[in-house]
This record gives C-alpha cells, structure tokens and sequence, in this order.
C-alpha cells in the first residue's frame, strides 16, 4: 500500500485527524495555503475524480457535507470558504487518491488557475 493517503487512513502515517466516519476523514494539509486548510477524502481508495463511478457519487455529497460542517468548526462558515478538486496532472492533482481541499480564512484568489 503506498497511497499516503490510504496509509492515513490505516493509521501508519500521523495526521492532524478532525473528522471521520464510514465513509470520510478529513485532516489538516501539511502545507497549508490558507489560514484553514483541511483535505477531505473517502476512505476507499478512489484514484481520481476522473475514475469515481455512478455507484460511488454518493460519496461526494458526503465530502462536501463533511467541508460544509467544518467549515462552520473552523470559523469561516460565514466570511466565506472554497472547496476545490484537483483532478489528473493538468489539474493539479499530485496525490493520487481522490480529495477534496477545504480553503478559506483569509480572501482567496479570484483566479482557478
Ligand atoms: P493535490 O495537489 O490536489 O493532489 O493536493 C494534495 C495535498 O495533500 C497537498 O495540498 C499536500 O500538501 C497534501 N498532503 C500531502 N501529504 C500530506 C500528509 N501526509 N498530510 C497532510 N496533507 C498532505
Ligand atoms: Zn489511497
């Protein structure tokens, strides 16, 4: 298993853990761009978003339900967040295990790229 975030997920690599369930864990990321960064993930390993099957989309409401609620835990419910997903190599997607960044704390760029 070399997937770091399917080894965050067995426990073997430490990660600032702020929520799980069945289905998703979300943790600080390591090298945060904002004053709140939080990468939110499913459990399985599900390689990109390119690959999430129609079987699989209900994980994604989860995702963002999970940002949803901790974004309110973080204090930016209201001053504003972005959630965004990095998809393949042109999209920015350096780890391949589909996730979800959770931004916001300060004013984001208004550029995506
Ligand atoms: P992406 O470019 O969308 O694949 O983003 C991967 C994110 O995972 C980056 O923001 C990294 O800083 C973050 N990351 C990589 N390894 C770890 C780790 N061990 N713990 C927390 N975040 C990590
Ligand atoms: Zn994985």
């Amino acid at each position: 298993m070399e997937c770091i975030f399917c080894q965050i997920v067995a426990g073997n690599i430490p990660s600032d853990i702020l929520y799980q369930d069945e289905e998703v864990i979300a943790f600080r990321d390591i090298n945060p761009q904002a004053p709140t960064h939080l990468v939110i993930i499913p459990r399985m390993h599900i390689p990109s978003l390119a690959n999430l099957s129609e079987a699989q989309l209900p994980v994604i409401g989860r995702m963002i339900n999970t940002a949803n609620e901790l974004a309110k835990k973080e204090g930016v419910s209201e001053s504003g967040y972005r959630v965004a997903i990095n998809c393949g190599e042109q999209g920015g997607q350096l780890v391949p295990h589909l996730h979800m960044h959770l931004l916001g704390g300060r004013k984001l760029s208004g550029g995506l790229g």
